[in-house]
């Protein structure tokens, strides 16, 4: 997970329709608000453009109108992780991306080998309670249980990842090998902001190797 920040103010069409008696949060300007404000990516596993989205209730409503429509609490989700995320109560409570003090890059380690088969690894680093629930979400969207249809979603999910994870480590590799060339240079800080997919694994690459940290870490924005 990375910080998204949500544009403001609240789509004018959700106050509209929270006052009709059918009203709907799944308005076109709503949708292609969410679609900007994440970059077409899933906020909990980082898949950009995903089949299925979901607008998720980060506190489920659970029939509150005030939670159903408040802009703030709506996020973009992909279908398996939203799934997941209703599965289990305790994952009501999980770090934020959209506050910055949450830290949702820095409070896990988003730990991926990049071979085939590899599992990622995840570890909180800043403890805390929402961090500790956050970090079991993204274990359950990636590794989930053996032998259910989750872990067969959660398959094809780390196969995405191990093919952008390679893909950045083949720029960085590229990089070196040609003087620190300026346009691998543009690619890898794309990679690191937002506007491609699983961002918080590329971050942790870089901030957890000494040379990779002081030549790229100050490029991280949020
Ligand atoms: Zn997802």
């Amino acid at each position: 997970m990375v910080y998204f920040e949500k544009s403001q103010p609240a789509p004018p069409s959700l106050l509209l329709e929270k006052n009709k008696k059918s009203g709907t949060y799944r308005t076109a300007e709503v949708i292609a608000r969410l679609d900007k404000d994440f970059y077409s990516k899933c906020y909990i596993c980082g898949q950009k453009n995903p089949t299925t989205i979901n607008i998720e209730h980060f506190m489920p409503h659970r029939g509150d109108r005030d939670l159903m429509f408040d802009w703030n609490n709506l996020f973009y989700a992909c279908g398996h992780c939203n799934n997941v995320k209703l599965a289990q109560k305790e994952f009501d409570e999980i770090l934020n991306c959209t506050l910055k003090s949450d830290q949702v890059d820095r409070a896990i380690a988003y730990q991926f080998n990049p071979f085939p088969k590899e599992k990622p690894h995840f570890e909180v680093l800043i403890p805390s309670q929402k961090a500790t629930h956050a970090k079991e979400l993204l274990d359950r969207v990636f590794n989930g249980e053996p032998t259910s249809l989750k872990a067969l979603e959660g398959a094809n999910l780390r196969d995405l990842l191990l093919k952008s994870i390679k893909e950045f480590q083949e720029l960085l590799i590229d990089y070196y090998k040609y003087g620190k060339d300026a346009t691998f240079l543009l690619k890898i800080k794309q990679h690191l902001n937002n506007s491609i997919e699983f961002t918080a694994f590329k971050r942790y690459i870089i901030r957890h190797n000494e040379t990779l940290k002081n030549e790229f870490e100050h490029y991280i924005i949020d």
